[in-house]
């Protein structure tokens, strides 16, 4: 059985810059060496990584650190948390879109709108997005959303950047939102991520939304090192802890953990090209 984990943050293990909150946190949990994190991930099945840049400085350091190895990509983005910073510096813009044509970049993002946190002005982070969208369609990349509280203003963005000659790829990570919103990115094509919040979520109506995604649009991820999953709760996240969240999943489901992972590894194989 081999997984994916789509979503992770290890570049950071052991770094010394790239992202302070991702960074802070591999350093709470003493864990300095990637390479046993890798080797963990593979322990458990997981044999493909996707190491997903938030700013400039993390972007670059998941573009370096994928670059000698094998199980690993890189996804370039700036998060909306960070949206003030680069809507209004050009010349960090021009360097993000250099990173793109980097070996190994699969993916732009995470990138989206975040209005529950708000860490940056609504105005920037639509900005930030847009910029983005454009150069998702340029370099012919799939896109990976971070979406939260925010979806009336990200549909009408996504509607025109993406057309049925033309469309958007990507994944709705960390899906956490309504089955309408749900309903309205299956149309688009998109596919959903979901990670550890589906084993400690308390709202009942978060659980059947989970139920429903249909199996050929589902991605597992960790968001590593956030979000650890029950019973690990209080633990720093891993990407080994797909599999718990891939267990949990096919209980709540009625399915074969075995199917939910063949073709969720086969779902991110499609998007990613990995
Ligand atoms: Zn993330």
């Amino acid at each position: 059985m081999e997984l994916v984990d789509t979503h992770c943050h290890i570049q950071s293990v052991g770094a010394l810059h790239g992202e302070v909150f991702t960074r802070a946190l591999w350093e709470k949990a003493g864990d300095r060496d990637p390479a046993a994190v890798i080797d963990r991930a593979l322990d458990a099945g997981v044999t493909r990584l996707i190491c997903v840049g938030c700013n400039l400085e993390d972007s670059d350091l998941a573009v370096e650190f994928v670059r000698e190895r094998p199980q690993c990509w890189a996804s370039v983005g700036m998060h909306p948390h960070e949206a003030d910073e680069y809507a209004a510096d050009e010349s960090a813009r021009d360097r993000f879109a250099k990173l793109l044509s980097r070996p190994k970049v699969v993916a732009v993002g995470e990138c989206g709108l975040d209005y529950f946190y708000e860490h940056s002005d609504k105005k920037s982070q639509r900005r930030v997005l847009e910029f983005q969208l454009v150069l998702a369609s340029r370099y012919d990349l799939p896109v990976i959303f971070h979406v939260r509280d925010a979806f009336d203003d990200f549909w009408p963005i996504f509607e025109r950047f993406s057309s049925p000659a033309r469309p958007i790829r990507g994944v709705l990570h960390s899906f956490t939102d309504s089955s309408a919103n749900l309903e309205k990115g299956l149309r688009h094509g998109l596919y959903i991520g979901v990670n550890g919040i589906t084993t400690f979520t308390k709202k009942p109506d978060q659980q059947a939304v989970y139920r429903q995604i249909p199996l050929d649009a589902l991605l597992l991820e960790t968001d590593a090192p956030f979000l650890t999953p029950a019973p690990y709760r209080g633990k720093i996240c891993e990407p080994y802890h797909v599999l718990t969240t891939l267990e949990f999943l096919a209980g709540q489901r009625g399915e074969l953990v075995e199917t939910i992972a063949a073709v969720t590894t086969e779902n991110a194989r499609q998007l990613f090209g990995i």
